[in-house]
């Protein structure tokens, strides 16, 4: 088993934490991952009994209701959610995304109201930065949030937002001066409960991930206070996505790492018991050495990231390692991931079989978080 080793970065107490993940995962979300596919998100009380487990906000501060961790703990609940197969929960996005805007930039009063209740999962929380009609090229987001008297006004869409359908709270990329680029943009807090003009659009049907409620969403003149701005000033809101990104790209890794390792247990596990020709295809020259293989990319994906996490803990982490191991480590997952299936036969091709859930899974890896070209261009700019 792939996940007996340890990183650099694990103590004691993390691997009691990483024990206690497992085990909640496996025992409460495992077990709902086909109900949970097939009605396209989880059940919204899989978020409050997170919450109760203190597995919201873990590297939020105690004092806003967090468990007063830091990015290791979000390292790993990605990983174990993808080692133990559990689905469609946005917790990324949740705790180790939003919740960090809030803490990085928001106005005590934001963060004092905000955050307890996004620990607690009474409080579920989306970004939407994405729109039908720009997704890479963020700085032309046309959705204005218009000041008017003591309040600001709030039009357009946003696509393929994840959590979209749970949202309570969701962080809103909008223009609060069109005439800029970069430097008129805001993130604007808006609460969804009972809010005149705030609409949820579909469940978005996917490729993969079928458990996420990937939705649109539509503001049409939605009237939030002028205390709505994340950090209380315009203008910020460029500069507040920027800096986030690195750590939100290395979890995206973090979260190949533990589907590689996933795949390639499971994939041991099939082949040893299955026979052809009276052997085990585990037995197969060949299989052990397309296994061979996988492990040592997973090896090098494996310490990659663990050497960026170390930087990302001392502060020291830049944007384009995060987006080189963004963009290498998951082409990494869709190749160990389809070199694993092939051991399945037809059986990997059966939607009832985890190897090729975890094939369509991972397609999107290569695709949000920043894409995997704009990720090589980030990359190629520090040549
Ligand atoms: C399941 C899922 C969940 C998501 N969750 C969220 C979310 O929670 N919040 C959110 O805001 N968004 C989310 N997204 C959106 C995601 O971040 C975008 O799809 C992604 O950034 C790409 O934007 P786009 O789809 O508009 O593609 P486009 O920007 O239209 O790009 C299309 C293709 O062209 C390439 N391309 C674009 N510009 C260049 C260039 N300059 N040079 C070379 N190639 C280029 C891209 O790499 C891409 O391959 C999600 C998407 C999916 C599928």
């Amino acid at each position: 088993m792939l996940d007996t080793y340890n990183p650099p970065w694990m103590t004691e107490d993390l691997e009691i934490f990483k024990d206690a993940v497992n085990k909640f995962y496996t025992r409460e979300f495992a077990p709902h991952s086909e109900k949970w596919t097939k009605q396209g998100m989880v059940d919204r009380d899989a978020w409050n009994k997170a919450g109760a487990a203190g597995l919201l906000c873990a590297s939020i501060p105690e004092e806003f209701g967090g468990a007063g961790g830091d990015y290791r703990h979000e390292a790993i609940l990605a990983e174990e959610m993808e080692r133990t197969g559990v689905v469609g929960f946005g917790n990324t996005v949740h705790s180790l995304i939003c919740a960090h805007y809030l803490n990085a930039y928001g106005t005590d009063e934001q963060k004092a109201h905000i955050l307890p209740k996004m620990a607690s999962g009474e409080m579920v929380c989306a970004i939407a930065m994405t729109e039908p009609g720009t997704g890479s090229d963020l700085q032309s987001v046309k959705t204005t949030a218009l000041k008017e008297g003591n309040q600001y006004v709030i039009n357009g869409s946003k696509t393929f937002i994840s959590n979209g359908q749970h949202a309570d709270l969701v962080i809103v990329v909008a223009k609060t001066d069109p005439s800029q680029g970069a430097k008129g943009i805001s993130l604007m807090l808006v609460e969804t409960n009972g809010t005149e003009g705030f609409a949820r659009g579909r469940n978005l049907d996917k490729m993969g991930q079928h458990a996420a409620d990937t939705s649109e969403l539509f503001f049409d003149n939605v009237k939030v206070p002028a205390t709505s701005v994340l950090g209380g000033e315009e203008g910020r809101g460029f500069y507040q996505l920027m800096q986030q990104l690195p750590a939100e790209r290395l979890i995206i890794a973090a979260q190949g790492l533990g589907a590689m390792e996933r795949a390639i247990d499971i994939t041991v596990e099939y082949t040893r018991e299955r026979k052809t020709f009276g052997n085990a295809i585990f037995d197969y020259q060949n299989t052990q050495y397309k296994l061979a293989e996988c492990k040592a990319t997973w090896m090098a994906a494996r310490a990659m990231v663990d050497q960026l996490t170390m930087q990302l803990l001392k502060g020291e982490l830049d944007a384009n390692s995060a987006a080189a191991a963004k963009f290498w480590v998951t082409e990494r997952q869709c190749e160990v991931i389809d070199t694993c299936l092939q051991f399945f036969g037809g059986y990997g091709y059966m939607d009832e079989y985890p190897i090729s859930r975890m094939y369509t899974d991972a397609r999107v890896q290569r695709i949000y978080g920043g894409s995997n070209e704009i990720m090589r261009m980030l990359v190629a700019r520090s040549l």
